[in-house]
């Protein structure tokens, strides 16, 4: 079985990249395998900037290929925060409760039509000799009123996913992994890397 590295160290990312690869018969290592090497600093000022740090740092590390996920949720009402500052919205500690608990008071006096978002994510793969890939994807909703919802991690449950009619957090993983952000950049990236992606 094939290995594959993500750049990361974020639990909930791991679990969406263990399913999403699950077809392929492709064994996902994170940095949660590796607990000695050191977070690459996100100095990027875009979601593509901050994947290409990762993905090129880790790849130097391994001499491997190693894919990075840079992502977060963008509200129309906030001109597009949190952004790349999502997993440290309401501070360093990166706490998803504080986050979303910060968003809804942030919002708490716009009305239902105003309260579109998207979830963003880029992916970056960096391999020894060659050229990075970026792929990005985009899932479209509206952020709810309060939390619905106990699957996946960060905003799923503040997110009403408009295709689904339902929240991030009240679809199983499957469904998650279908259509979400995550999902839709991993297409573009099969259709880039075929030599990687065949089902088994
Ligand atoms: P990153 O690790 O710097 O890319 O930060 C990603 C942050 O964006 C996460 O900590 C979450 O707060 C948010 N985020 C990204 N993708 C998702 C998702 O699929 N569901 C919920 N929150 C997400």
């Amino acid at each position: 079985m094939e290995n594959i590295i993500i750049a990361t160290k974020n639990a909930g990312k791991a679990k969406d990249f263990e399913q999403i690869f699950q077809p392929y018969g492709v064994k996902v290592k994170t940095l949660l395998d590796f607990p000695k090497i050191e977070d690459v600093e996100e100095t990027g000022e875009t979601f593509e900037e901050n994947a290409i740090l990762k993905a090129e740092a880790i790849s130097k590390k391994f001499n491997e290929m190693v894919i990075a996920d840079d992502s977060g949720v963008m509200i129309d009402a906030l001109d597009g925060r949190p952004g790349v500052y999502s997993a440290r919205y309401a501070g360093e500690e990166k706490n998803d409760e504080a986050n979303n608990e910060k968003v809804l008071k942030e919002l708490a006096n716009v009305p239902e039509k105003d309260r579109g978002a998207q979830f963003y994510c880029a992916i970056a793969v960096a391999q020894p000799g060659k050229p990075t890939i970026t792929v990005n994807g985009i899932c479209e909703g509206s952020i709810l009123f309060e939390g619905k919802g106990t699957n996946g991690f960060g905003y799923d449950p503040i997110f009403f996913v408009t295709s689904m009619g339902k929240s991030m957090a009240e679809l199983t993983p499957e469904e998650k992994n279908t259509i979400s952000h995550r999902a839709s950049a991993m297409k573009k990236l099969e259709d880039q890397l075929t030599e990687f992606f065949h089902r088994s």
